[in-house]
């Protein structure tokens, strides 16, 4: 029989460089590759398993629905799509819930409804969008737009038009690109995640609500990375003064389930009349149960131990030999060390420890309720590596 190595190989198409590893099970933040081989997990699967592997209370969850109903269709209501939609808003001061299946498509989602806002108000035309440099938003042509790294701005054109990029932390920049474009919306994570794990300043995002206002500009938060506990409140956002008019989430929403939410605020809840935005399985019956079970364990006993965790990652490391800096907030980290982070990846790995890069930087985003045990177990051997 051939391995799986090799029927992935030839047969699943080549757009990721995947490390030679093939995982079959795992526990909590604990996984097993098909060589019996553990691993710790500081990764969940990049911001997605927040409870970690085969959480007890999510697996009933989706096993439950899963006996009942895995789909509908959105012609018909159902209790969990209801049920999510009232607590994502009940728990956030957002008004209404879109459903998709990713982050990407949930972004599409908040530029669509920025986009309808304007038309409705403004008539055609101003409809130009800040995104920041070094931000991402997803892999569709318009998210790529979305995306302000040059990188992503090549082979596929044409590419949707409409987006205008903004330094990060440059407030004159911000306030000239919003003079200069027919502008409808600034678009933002909090904590830039694949852009090199940057938090923007309290400063800079305060000048982004200040302009929004000035100039009834849609704010969009993208929390695809950043929501559900990341940064160690429910959404990231909440770490800032301020009142986003639209927050997209989806990564770690179905601890492991795929679903993509746009929340649309006060002023942007009526934007869409039936016929304007829609997704075949958005909704999902099963997904939402899962996020549902989720969302609702997301207190303040869970952010107490992100809060707790971080700190203590940080003491490690902050100081630790070949360690040059740790950004971040809550369980997403980066941290810039002296060898390159491809290299800390594989030693980590071969010493049982799964961690991520974000540009130059080793990316940790491990489960949010991983034991101290296990978290210790696993910053040692990180220490040891990153110390090589
Ligand atoms: C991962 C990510 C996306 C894209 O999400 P997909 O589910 O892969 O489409 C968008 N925005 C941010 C901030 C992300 O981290």
């Amino acid at each position: 029989m051939k391995d799986i190595f090799s029927i992935d190989n030839e047969y699943v198409a080549h757009t990721y460089g995947r490390f030679p590893v093939a995982l079959v099970k795992g526990k909590g933040a604990d996984i097993w590759d098909t060589e019996g081989k553990k691993y710790i997990d500081l990764g969940s699967g990049i911001a997605v398993n927040i409870f970690g592997i085969a959480d007890d209370e999510w697996q009933a969850a989706v096993t439950e629905q899963l006996g009942k109903l895995q789909h509908t269709s959105n012609l018909y209501y159902t209790e969990p799509c209801a049920k999510l939609a009232e607590l994502l808003c009940k728990r956030t001061s957002m008004k209404k819930v879109f459903y998709g299946n990713s982050g990407a498509e949930a972004n599409e989602c908040a530029i669509k409804a920025a986009r309808l806002y304007s038309y409705n108000k403004y008539g055609e035309g101003r409809s130009t969008i800040i995104t920041l440099k070094n931000s991402f938003h997803g892999r569709t042509i318009t998210t790529l737009s979305a995306t302000g790294q040059d990188v992503f701005h090549t082979k596929f054109g044409p590419f949707t038009e409409g987006f205008v990029y903004c330094e990060a932390d440059n407030t004159e920049q911000l306030r000239q690109l919003v003079e200069e474009n027919n502008c409808c919306a600034i678009m933002f994570e909090v904590v830039q995640g694949e852009g090199g794990v940057h938090v923007l300043s309290k400063e800079f995002v305060a000048e982004i609500a200040k302009l929004a206002k000035e100039k009834d500009l849609i704010t969009i938060v993208d929390e695809v990375q950043t929501g559900n506990g990341r940064t160690g409140k429910l959404y990231g956002y909440m770490n800032y003064d301020i009142q986003p008019d639209v927050v997209t989430t989806a990564k770690g929403l179905g601890g492991g389930l795929p679903i993509g939410v746009c929340m649309l605020g006060e002023k942007m809840k009526d934007v869409f009349t039936p016929g304007t935005h829609g997704s075949t399985f958005g909704g999902n019956p099963v997904c939402c149960a899962g996020a549902y079970s989720i969302l609702s364990r997301i207190d303040e006993k869970l952010m107490s131990e992100v809060a707790e965790k971080s700190a203590y990652i940080r003491s490690e490391l902050e100081d630790a030999t070949g360690v040059e800096s740790v950004s971040g907030m809550g369980l997403m980290l980066g941290i810039e060390t002296q060898r390159p982070a491809g290299d800390i990846i594989k030693d980590a790995m071969e010493q049982g420890v799964l961690v991520l890069s974000a540009k130059t930087k080793v990316r940790l985003l491990p489960p949010l309720n991983i034991s101290m045990e296990d978290l210790k177990t696993a910053i040692a051997i990180l220490k040891e590596v990153i110390a090589r």
